[in-house]
């Protein structure tokens, strides 16, 4: 059976395609023509019936946001996670990952994706890596497997780190990098890779990995590991040597059929992160990209989801697809539902701040914002509260300390909109 790439390329589309062209309000021609070309991928599993929300991810579409979700060795409450699913799918993100590491990992998937109807990711070495009593013990059928197991539940996109090789690791080791390697998947495979003195699994078997994932149409979305980890290590050699490497991949990506999106740093000031962004599309042919952030500084610790938005709206402005959110407790703890639904809405702010002025999205998500100052202006707070990107949050603050006049408490009689709308009667 044909993947959805290789429909495209014959300029044919899957029945289910429309919708997802209805929602995007493009053109469906279009649309398979980007993703016959690779620039924008829609992950979805053949296993995936029809209440699935499939979403494009990429050039001319509108920037998509993933929220992870997951156990840890140290914290493990399945029902917890499966809320945090759910919560974060309330609060709109495109998108969920498992990066379950703790207890029971099979049923702890199986059970989040019962309750997920859009697409659903995983970084299948970490179960590989946990089946093992160490993970420099496991043998190279092990990172292979995992995925077999995973593709047959239904997971639509996987990270997979096969960007990493000999000669970057090398290069790391010749690097005077603060942070070294702070992705998990890149630490498990570079710690696999000295221990035995072998080629990353991926990296050497890329071909064989392709067949795997081709044959459930699993999106891939090659790993960065060695995304920089601090502001000090940001946009250095080692980072550029994975860019080139993900490029290559890419095109083999391409040539098999396989969708593939590539995924992005990390920690940079905010002075590097168009160039970043603008490198990677270009040595990707504009693979869509996936970014964690990036984090515009390290000393946000609590308020990290911001530093990760302000990073992720000038990064899709330079032309970033799919932002991951970071939470509140990024670098200090697992998140808690409260910290998914704060993580979710700060990746969709910086999300519709780039589609602001991202080709293809401009009218469409400026209308939205017309329409809420509209309502601002006419003072209609329902309406404002339909508009806002958490609407719940918006009526609860309004309604804290609800003014006795129609405007706001904020200014009260003194509402600046009301006085001059008084004055000049002007309305639209
Ligand atoms: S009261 Fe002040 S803050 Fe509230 S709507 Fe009027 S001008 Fe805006």
């Amino acid at each position: 059976m044909d993947t959805l790439m290789e429909l495209a390329k014959k300029g044919q589309h899957p029945g289910w395609l429309e919708k997802v062209a209805k929602d995007e309000d493009i053109d469906i021609e279009l649309l398979v023509k980007l993703i016959a070309k690779g620039e924008v991928v829609v992950p979805r599993s053949i296993l995936r019936g029809d209440d699935f929300k499939a979403k494009a991810i990429g050039r001319l579409v509108s920037t998509k946001v993933n929220a992870n979700v997951g156990t840890s060795d140290d914290y493990v409450n399945v029902e917890e996670e499966i809320l945090k699913a759910k919560t974060a799918i309330e609060a709109g993100t495109d998108a969920v990952m498992d990066l379950s590491t703790g207890g029971n990992l099979d049923r702890i998937r199986r059970e989040i994706m019962a309750v997920v109807d859009v697409p659903f990711g995983t970084v299948p070495i970490y179960q590989a890596a946990k089946g093992c009593k160490r993970v420099v013990d496991m043998d190279e059928d092990d990172f292979f497997k995992v995925i077999e197991r995973q593709a047959k539940d239904g997971v639509d996109f996987m990270t997979i780190h096969a960007g990493v090789n000999w000669n970057s690791v090398e290069r790391l080791k010749r690097s005077k990098r603060l942070l070294g390697v702070v992705s998990r998947g890149g630490a498990i495979t570079i710690g696999w890779m000295i221990h035995n003195q072998k080629e990353n699994p991926y990296y050497e078997n890329f071909d064989y990995l392709l067949e795997l994932l081709k044959e459930f149409d699993i999106t891939i979305s090659l790993g960065d590991a060695f995304r920089p980890g601090c502001i000090e290590d940001a946009s250095d050699r080692v980072k550029y040597t994975e860019f080139i490497l993900l490029g290559e991949l890419v095109e083999k990506c391409r040539e098999a059929g396989v969708q593939a999106m590539v995924e992005g740093p990390g920690h940079v000031p905010i002075d590097e992160i168009e160039t970043s962004v603008k490198a990677m599309k270009f040595v990707t042919g504009n693979a869509p990209l996936y970014l964690l952030g990036p984090l515009v500084t390290d000393i946000a610790a609590g308020y990290d989801h911001i530093s990760a938005a302000i990073g992720a709206a000038i990064a899709g402005m330079s032309g970033a697809d799919f932002i991951c959110y970071v939470t509140p407790s990024e670098h200090l703890a697992l998140p808690t539902v409260e910290d998914v639904r704060e993580g979710v809405i700060a990746a969709r702010i910086a999300a519709h701040a780039a589609d602001l002025v991202k080709e293809g999205q401009r009218e469409k998500a400026r209308k939205r914002d017309f329409e809420l100052s509209l309502a601002r202006k006419n003072l209609d707070w329902e309406k404002q509260f339909r508009l806002s990107i958490d609407p719940t949050k918006a009526r609860q603050i309004w309604e804290r300390r609800k003014s006795q006049s129609d405007a706001c408490s904020m200014c009260g009689e003194l509402c600046a909109i009301k006085l001059v709308k008084e004055t000049f009667e002007k309305k639209y």
